[in-house]
């Protein structure tokens, strides 16, 4: 096996194997072999979105110490950096998501944390729905959820989700890969889109989990997958395990596209970059408000990027911007 014969099965359109994942994930980051992967992906991704990478801009509703204790967030209790509660009232959700649809997001996200209660989020989200244009593309983030309250984000006005297996659920958080797992068929049943993402990368992560990892984002023909890596929140037991370079993050963002098959238009990464541009990830997220990798309340004062940033980064890695509603949640499929 080598890469030069791996680039070439992508190129026929074939999707990779969990083996040819593993070799290509083994590469050394700066090798020649792995920036002629990353060009592949590259080339790849703007064949299947026109050359058009896309914006999304997400909004936390609830800031929440959460059970649940996903030991990479900063919202798990046990991390304890946000220690009181903290909620949108449905005037500055509706003000958050205006905000983002004059900026030129692509979709509008409403995060959560899991255990908000599902009923305030849905009155919230009718809320929004009522004061967006017909045709933004509204998205949402929270926990797993039943089929009968899937059913209910769709008829309150969503089009798909974001949710994911993270890598070591059930080890590194309270939740069960199987729950999780189910709430993505829920969504798909529901006739919501589901975006995903292999989620924490850390050091720790073998080649062959990773690879593993997006295997099963390819197998449910999702919206778009890509690859995000851990950001350290500090003086938190996870933080000690450090973090990846951006290098290895965009190589691992390139290797996933090559092991999605070519409906999944989109590839993430998180957090916007250049390198993770030229690797070929044609979506990025703006974010305001609370966010799971900060301990600022409000992310804009903190990581959080803008539409504006996070445009101008693709720019620099010779990306043009789609305008209009995200193909990759609205697409035939
Ligand atoms: S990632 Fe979500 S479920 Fe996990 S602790 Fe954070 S808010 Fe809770």
């Amino acid at each position: 096996m080598n890469s030069g014969e791996l680039i070439k099965k992508s190129r026929s359109g074939d999707v990779l194997s969990r083996n040819e994942l593993v070799y290509l994930l083994g590469l050394a980051p700066d090798s020649a072999e792995t920036y002629l992967v990353m060009a592949e992906s590259n080339r790849l991704s703007k064949e299947l979105s026109g050359g058009k990478a896309e914006v999304h801009a997400q909004f936390a509703i609830n800031l929440a110490p959460c059970s649940c204790d996903c030991l990479f967030c900063s919202f798990a209790k046990v991390n304890s950096v946000f220690t009181k509660t903290t909620e949108l009232t449905p005037e500055q959700a509706v003000t958050y998501a205006r905000q983002f649809e004059s900026d030129g997001a692509n979709a509008v996200f409403m995060m959560s944390t899991a255990q908000y209660p599902f009923e305030r989020f849905i009155e919230i989200s009718e809320e929004v729905r009522k004061h967006l244009r017909q045709e933004t593309t509204l998205i949402a983030n929270v926990g797993d959820q039943s089929l009968k309250n899937s059913t209910r984000l769709k008829t309150a006005g969503f089009s798909g989700v974001y949710h994911a297996v993270r890598l070591r659920e059930g080890q590194d958080t309270a939740l069960s890969v199987e729950k999780r797992k189910q709430s993505i068929r829920n969504f798909l049943e529901a006739g919501l889109l589901v975006g995903t993402c292999i989620e924490p990368v850390g050091p720790e992560h073998s080649n062959e989990e990773l690879a593993e990892m997006i295997e099963f984002t390819a197998s449910f023909n999702p919206s778009y997958s890509g690859a995000a890596r851990r950001i350290p929140i500090p003086g938190t037991v996870m933080a000690k395990r450090g973090v990846i370079s951006e290098l290895r993050m965009a190589q691992i963002v390139a290797v996933t596209r090559l092991g999605m098959p070519r409906s999944v238009m989109g590839n993430c990464t998180h957090e916007p970059c250049t390198l993770g541009a030229i690797a070929g990830a044609n979506l990025f997220w703006a974010e305001v408000g609370a966010n799971p990798r900060d301990i600022e309340e409000k992310t804009e004062k903190g990581r959080g990027e803008t539409v504006c940033s996070c445009q101008s980064i693709f720019h620099e890695s010779n990306w043009a911007i789609w305008s209009g509603p995200s193909r990759y949640y609205n697409g035939d499929r």
